[in-house]
């Protein structure tokens, strides 16, 4: 095997999992057959997505259209909501799982949040943690990636997802759930979206966040969110003093994805290209380090380890570049308040993009790097 970098860094899909040709075919005739409407301003006053694109987001999530939200990717889904829900609040918390995305609790402390973590378990958030921290404070909500999470590959579970709604509605916080993975499952059976739980929970708030940049393409930067009627208006409002509209050429690309079920097809190709990268990963974990991983996921880009370490992060970063390996810093997935258990990294190992001989000569080399004592 030549010694190239193995590149364990970034969660993004490999060019193969794009049917490039095929958007580029929609794109061309949506180009000829409606440059009236793409090359317009999109419709102002509470304007909340391209009508086309939320029908179809609706029916692919079978719920009303009326509740959804088109954002340039779900990352301005992220900041939009924290801009809503922050807005009256001095200093609120907001709890995220630790580990979590990074560039998430970057944006909710931009919009001047505490962000605090509560540690993620192989099943979902520890909750006699969180129901600990609720008793001291009631945060302005809780985020949460219930589906393949990233960095770990966490899937939360069924009871789980019932205790956190019913928290939800006893004490009165919001739950923001980001689910970019949740359609990318290979095995196993789908726990039921927080969102679906929440709807016959009295009092209980879900805000669902949904993306196509993993089903799709994340170059069309179509992400959404799904709430209850008045919150797509509240984030129309704000997005229009921002921005106005997405762009509505890349709108009317997506909705016709979904509604020629180029989606559907995708997602059944990308299932079976990812499952053997997603077998061979899980295998190679196994093997070389035993059980130190937190879970073997059913789906989605990652599989993660807390491995042991005989240095400081900082030097075992080191030995692992020079073993030919790119990384992402592993503290860098938990809020500041929260740290990987002593004596170990943590690590997001994405398949996706690995075939599987690459892959385990990347587990070799983090092996050899964690031998290292200087
Ligand atoms: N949320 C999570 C959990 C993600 O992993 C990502 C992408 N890596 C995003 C949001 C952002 O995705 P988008 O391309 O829709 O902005």
């Amino acid at each position: 095997m030549t010694v190239q970098t193995v590149h364990f860094s970034r969660g993004i899909p490999p060019r193969e999992a794009i049917p490039s040709t095929a958007i580029a075919g929609l794109t061309s005739a949506v180009l000829t057959a409606e440059p009236d409407r793409v090359f317009q301003y999109a419709p102002i006053g509470r304007h909340t997505g391209d009508q086309e694109l939320r029908e179809q987001l609706g029916k692919f999530h079978s719920v009303d259209p009326d509740r959804v939200f088109v954002t340039n990717g779900s990352l301005q889904a992220l900041d939009l909501l924290a801009a809503h829900l922050l807005r009256d609040a001095s200093e609120p918390q907001v709890l995220v799982e630790a580990p979590t995305y990074d560039r998430a609790v970057q944006i909710f402390r931009r919009h001047g949040a505490r962000v605090s973590g509560v540690p993620l378990r192989h099943d979902g958030l520890d909750l006699d943690v969180l129901r600990e921290r609720l008793r001291t404070e009631v945060p302005a909500f809780l985020y949460v990636i219930p589906d393949f999470q990233n960095p770990s590959g966490v899937t939360t579970g069924e009871d789980k997802r019932r205790e956190l709604v019913r928290l939800s509605a006893e004490y009165g916080f919001t739950i923001l759930e980001d689910i970019p993975y949740r359609e990318l499952r290979f095995s196993g059976t789908a726990p039921t979206p927080l969102g679906d739980l929440a709807a016959s929970a009295d009092g209980a708030r879900v805000l669902t966040i949904g993306s196509l940049s993993k089903v799709l393409s994340p170059g069309l930067r179509v992400g959404y969110v799904i709430g209850p009627p008045g919150t797509p208006h509240a984030l129309a409002v704000l997005a229009e003093s921002i921005y106005l509209s997405p762009a509505p050429l890349l709108q009317v690309v997506a909705a016709r994805a979904l509604a020629d079920g180029l989606v559907r097809q995708n997602l059944e190709r990308i299932r079976q290209l990812f499952q053997p990268r997603h077998d061979a990963a899980v295998e190679a974990v196994r093997q070389t380090f035993g059980d130190i991983h937190l879970c073997i996921p059913d789906g989605g880009y990652y599989v993660s380890v807390h491995l042991p370490i005989r240095t400081d992060e900082e030097a075992f970063l080191a030995a692992a570049r020079n073993e030919g390996l790119a990384l992402t810093r592993g503290s860098a997935f938990y809020p500041v308040d929260s740290a990987p258990p002593p004596g170990t990294a943590f690590l997001r190992l994405p398949f996706q993009a690995l075939d599987p001989e690459e892959f385990a000569e990347g587990v070799r080399r983090l092996a050899a790097a964690a031998e290292q004592a200087v």
